[in-house]
């Protein structure tokens, strides 16, 4: 009897086990399942935010082509009035050309919205925001200061017309961010702080990154008094809009001073316009208001070679910067596997993609040159290619990292008046961590000895060393 009981109890017993182990089983597979339900809405969310990227950046560059095709049209519709005498329309057409300057890259502004919302991206309340608000300050664009406008109008009422076209693109929805957003009132030139990568190296103990490009930082800083102050936004002459800028400027120069007659003809045949007999007379000797290109349209080679290392040969025809457009895009994933919660950062994928308008003078023939080869702007754009973000003007503006601008216009003139980080910015978290000093004691001890580890980064290859490699990328 208490033989038969024992095993009456080993069976129940098993039947238990059984049970408990049939449990866990079906609690790991409903684990695996759901993490297989969150590991798929990644994989299509970042190829969705892929797309969206991609087909933002593109349609933002082709109306940078549109506007410069426009630009140089104009140019040589300028030259035929001139010829015929007709001042009004030399007057009609030079105002035109200042305002495609804005009117286009606008479009494109908005083309890249449609864009990004054909392929499955929402509408980023935070962007439309940072918009809206810009619009309201370049209302205010034209305030008297001392005597003289803050920012000089390109043509008549031209900021409030720009304002009125931002406010309207913004109560649209913007899903795809400009990123590398040219703001009038902007620092420009260098300063540490402003360099995002200066956060990421105290963040990574890059130290590399010290001794490569800011050697003796370490040793020199004392606390946040050693800091210069920001520097001031670059007095530029504001043409262009500082959305997708085309780069260009009015030159009021004789045209024979930039190109031969006969190269003028040339292009103007060649874009379906006979301008023989129209030019020879007094287009070339009198002092006009050009459209030309302005000095981005350099080689590509000009751009800092730290950040954009160019690997293999470019044709020459190709090798210029100039107009492009990186566009970010955010989508955010709603994980179903419990504990990964929603509220943190990762559920939101991010992707920002370059791209650029092609064309060559003479495209086609044995000699083709690159479009500012004359410097006066000629119709040639036909094309839009992507480009590596690192190849992109302003690359590193992160004009949409909401946090990052945040950053650099709230945080960091408290922080350099008063040394008071704000709590909750994970820029602010890094100047916390740069100024104790035995973090910066731990970069010197260790360069000390490793400093020959560190190279500037070479196509294919990362910085090297302790917390190398580029910390750019998607
Ligand atoms: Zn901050």
């Amino acid at each position: 009897m208490p033989h038969l009981i024992q095993i009456a109890l080993r069976r129940g017993n098993r039947r238990g086990q059984i049970a408990i182990f049939l449990l866990l089983l079906l609690t790991v597979l409903a684990f695996v399942f759901l993490w297989h339900v969150d590991i798929h809405r990644i994989v299509t969310g970042k190829t969705r935010s892929r797309n969206a990227g991609d087909a933002a950046a593109l349609a933002g560059a082709r109306w940078q082509g549109i506007g410069l095709n426009l630009v140089g049209e104009l140019n040589l519709l300028h030259a035929m009035a001139l010829s015929a005498n007709d001042a009004v329309a030399v007057n009609a057409i030079t105002n035109m050309q200042a305002r495609v300057l804005f009117t286009a890259p606008l479009m494109g502004l908005a083309a890249a919205q449609v864009a990004a919302k054909n392929n499955g991206m929402y509408a980023e309340a935070a962007y439309a925001r940072l918009i809206l608000q810009h619009a309201a300050e370049v209302r205010h664009y034209g305030d008297i200061i001392g005597g003289v406008p803050l920012f000089v109008q390109p043509f008549d009422r031209a900021w409030e017309e720009y304002a009125t076209l931002l406010e309207a693109i913004a109560s649209d929805g913007i899903a795809a961010g400009p990123d590398n957003t040219f703001l009038y009132g902007d620092s420009t030139g260098g300063h540490i702080l402003l360099d995002r990568n200066f956060y990421t190296a105290v963040a990574c103990k890059w130290w590399c990154w010290f001794f490569l490009y800011h050697s003796g930082l370490l040793q020199a800083y004392t606390d946040y008094h050693w800091w210069p102050p920001l520097p001031p936004p670059d007095p530029r002459i504001f043409f262009n809009s500082e959305y997708l800028p085309l780069w260009l400027r009015p030159d009021t120069v004789q045209l024979r001073a930039i190109l031969s007659t006969a190269s003028l003809l040339d292009e103007a045949a060649r874009d379906g316009v006979n301008m023989t007999g129209f030019i020879e007379t007094n287009v070339m000797f009198r002092n006009e208001t050009w459209y030309v290109y302005n000095s981005w349209w350099g080689p590509w080679s000009l751009m800092d070679t730290n950040t954009f290392p160019l690997a293999g040969t470019l044709k020459p025809e190709y090798d210029y910067a100039g107009a492009d457009v990186m566009m970010r895009v955010q989508a955010s994933i709603n994980r179903m596997t419990p504990g990964l919660d929603n509220s943190s950062g990762s559920n939101s994928i991010l992707w920002t993609a370059a791209a650029k308008p092609f064309g060559a003078l003479g495209a086609g023939t044995a000699t083709p040159l690159v479009p500012a080869a004359y410097g006066l702007v000629l119709p040639c754009f036909s094309a839009v290619r992507l480009i590596p973000i690192d190849a992109c003007s302003g690359s590193g503006n992160g004009s949409f990292d909401i946090g990052w601008r945040q950053h650099v216009n709230v945080h960091l003139p408290i922080y350099l008046a008063s040394g008071v980080t704000t709590p909750g910015c994970w820029y602010c978290q890094q100047l916390v961590t740069w100024e104790i000093p035995a973090f910066r004691q731990e970069g010197i001890a260790w360069l000390s000895t490793n400093s020959y580890r560190c190279t500037l980064p070479s196509p294919g290859g990362g910085g090297g060393g302790h917390g190398g490699g580029s910390p750019h990328g998607h």
